[in-house]
């Protein structure tokens, strides 16, 4: 089976001002007193993923199905019911799944820079 590199678009990356945050405050519902005073009550809320020091898009990047042959990018592959892991990468022509191997770059949220893939040759 083939694999792609998905790889980072340079040009995307950029550092986020407020990284690191994972609280934010929500305003909630406005309660009037008997003397007609209003008050709204704030919400704290924790965000399960704080937001990381860079942010970036992929590049976009044609993919070939190893069972029709048909080439597409790579953001047409379906994806099949979330609790099976194997009806994954779905071919948008024939509809088989694990139609081809995606390797995506990652960033390092330190220096913000990529880190080299190691490119593992199956064939
Ligand atoms: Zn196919």
């Amino acid at each position: 089976m083939k694999t792609f590199i998905i790889k980072i678009d340079i040009n995307s990356i950029k550092k986020n001002s407020d990284a690191g945050m994972d609280t934010f405050a929500v305003l909630g519902r406005k309660t009037i007193g008997s003397d007609g005073s209003s008050s709204r009550h704030i919400q704290i809320v924790r965000s399960l993923i704080p937001i990381p020091d860079y942010s970036f898009e992929y590049l976009d990047c044609i993919v070939e199905c190893s069972l029709c042959s048909e080439h597409f990018s790579y953001k047409e592959l379906l994806d099949g019911d979330y609790e099976c892991d194997e009806d994954t990468n779905i071919c948008p022509k024939c509809k088989k799944s694990n139609c081809c191997v995606l390797t995506f770059e990652t960033l390092d949220q330190k220096t913000g820079l990529i880190i080299p893939l190691r490119i593992l040759n199956s064939n």
